[in-house]
C-alpha cells in the first residue's frame, strides 16, 4: 500500500494535536505536497543544512523536526537567504519538511516523557497541566411522552459526546408540576389548575461552542412552552497533558550522582551536563522539562521536587531560586534534552505506518562546538 505525506501527516497531528501548540508558535507542514509518496522520513531535532544534507543524501521523502525552521516575522524564502536555501533544496529533492514543537512538548507522551524515560523516571505528571476542555452540564425535564424526541435533538445539536461515546445521556424518572397562570399557553392543562406529569430529568454534557444550537433544539423539540432546563459549566481539571513532567526515581541517589546518571543518558555535548545545589542532597523526585525550561522555575518549586532538569539556565533565576532552597538543579544541552524525542516520533510513525523506512538523525544539532575542557 502507498504511504502518502497526508497518511504520515495524520499520524503525527494524532500523536502531536496541532491545537496543543502555544499561540505562538508555528507547527505542522512547512514544505511538501500531501499527496506525495513517501517512503524514507528522517527525524531530528533541527532541520540545520547538514541535517537537510542527511535527509536529501538518504532520499528521504519527509523531514521530521521539533525546532520550527520559520518562526515570526518571514516575508522571504529566497535561495540566497540561509533558510530559504534550505526550503529550495528541500523541495527540489522532494523533501517535505514537518514541525512538531510545543504540540510535541504538551502531548501525552510528549518530548518531556521522552526525556524522563531517557533517565529511568517513573512520571506521574506534567509540571505545567493544561486544563481539560470545558464542558457543559445540561439538565432538562420533559414529558416521557417527548424524552426520545428532545433526546434526539440534544444529539443532533452535539450534545451527548463523550470522548469516543456519542448518545450519552442519564435519564430519571420523576414527577413535575406546574401552575399555569393567567397568559399562558399551557400544552398540558388549563390556567390555574395545579399539573402533575410523568416527566424524565434528563442530564447531558455538550461543548459550549454548542450551546447555542443545544438551547435552540431543546426549545424546538420540547413541547412546553417553557421548557425547564439549566446548564452548568464543569470545573477546570487538571489534564495529562501540558509541559514538563514529574517523576521518580528508581532509588534515590545524590545529586552528583543524579548528575552522572543524566549525562550518561543524553548524548554527549560540549555543553555537557552541571547541576547547582550540594553535590550530597538526596534526589528521588525529579521534575524534567525538555528545552528551555527556566519559566517553570517556580512551577518545579512548588511540586516539592528534588531536582529540576531542564536547559538554558541563566546566573540570575539560578541563583534567585537557589537561596529560597528550591530543588536541585540541573542544565543540560537543549538539544541534548530533545534528542530522546525523535526516537518516540520515529517509533509512533513507524508502529503506525509499517511499510515506511525512518530513521533518527545521529547529527549533534546543538550549536556550541568548542569546550576548553575538550
Ligand atoms: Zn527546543
Amino acid at each position: 500500500m502507498v504511504t502518502t505525506l497526508a497518511d504520515l501527516i495524520g499520524v503525527l497531528d494524532g500523536a502531536y494535536p496541532p491545537r496543543l501548540a502555544e499561540s505562538w508558535d508555528s507547527v505542522g507542514l512547512v514544505c511538501g505536497d500531501p499527496d506525495d509518496e513517501v517512503s524514507r522520513v528522517l527525524f531530528a531535532v533541527d532541520a540545520t543544512a547538514a541535517v537537510v544534507d542527511e535527509a536529501i543524501d538518504w532520499r528521504a521523502q519527509a523531514l521530521v523536526v521539533h525546532h520550527p525552521l520559520l518562526l515570526r516575522g518571514v516575508d522571504t524564502v529566497a535561495a540566497d537567504t540561509a533558510k530559504g536555501a534550505l526550503l529550495h533544496r528541500l523541495i527540489r529533492s522532494g523533501c517535505a519538511l514537518f514541525t512538531a514543537h510545543t504540540n510535541a512538548d504538551s502531548a501525552d507522551p510528549g518530548v518531556s516523557d521522552a526525556l524522563a524515560a531517557a533517565i529511568g523516571l517513573t512520571v506521574t505528571g506534567p509540571v505545567d497541566a493544561k486544563p481539560t476542555a470545558a464542558v457543559d452540564n445540561w439538565v432538562v425535564q420533559v414529558p416521557r411522552t417527548h424524552t426520545d424526541a428532545v433526546l434526539a435533538a440534544l444529539f443532533a445539536a452535539g450534545a451527548g459526546g463523550s470522548g469516543n461515546y456519542h448518545e450519552c445521556a442519564l435519564r430519571v424518572p420523576g414527577v413535575g408540576q406546574f401552575r399555569p397562570m393567567p397568559g399562558a399557553n399551557p400544552a398540558i392543562g388549563a390556567v390555574g389548575e395545579l399539573q402533575r406529569v410523568d416527566e424524565d430529568r434528563l442530564e447531558v454534557v455538550a461543548p459550549p461552542a454548542a450551546r447555542s444550537a443545544v438551547l435552540a433544539a431543546l426549545r424546538a423539540a420540547h413541547p412546553y412552552e417553557d421548557p425547564a432546563y439549566h446548564v452548568t459549566e464543569r470545573a477546570a481539571l487538571r489534564s495529562g497533558l501540558g509541559l514538563g513532567r514529574v517523576g521518580t526515581l528508581p532509588e534515590p541517589e545524590s545529586l552528583r550522582d543524579f548528575t552522572a546518571r543524566v549525562s550518561a543518558a543524553l548524548p554527549a555535548t560540549v555543553w555537557g551536563v552541571r547541576a547547582a545545589g550540594d553535590p550530597d542532597r538526596v534526589i528521588e523526585r525529579v521534575a524534567v522539562c525538555g528545552g528551555s525550561g527556566d519559566s517553570y522555575l517556580s512551577a518545579a518549586a512548588r511540586l516539592g521536587v528534588d531536582a529540576y532538569l531542564t536547559s538554558d539556565l541563566r546566573h540570575h533565576p539560578v541563583d534567585e531560586h537557589l537561596r529560597t532552597d528550591g530543588p536541585a538543579l540541573i542544565d543540560a544541552a537543549h538539544w541534548a534534552t530533545e534528542f530522546p524525542w525523535c526516537a518516540q516520533a520515529e517509533g509512533i510513525v513507524a508502529a503506525a505506518l509499517p511499510g515506511l523506512e525512518t530513521r533518527v538523525s545521529s547529527l549533534r544539532t546543538d550549536p556550541w562546538t568548542v569546550s576548553s575542557t575538550d
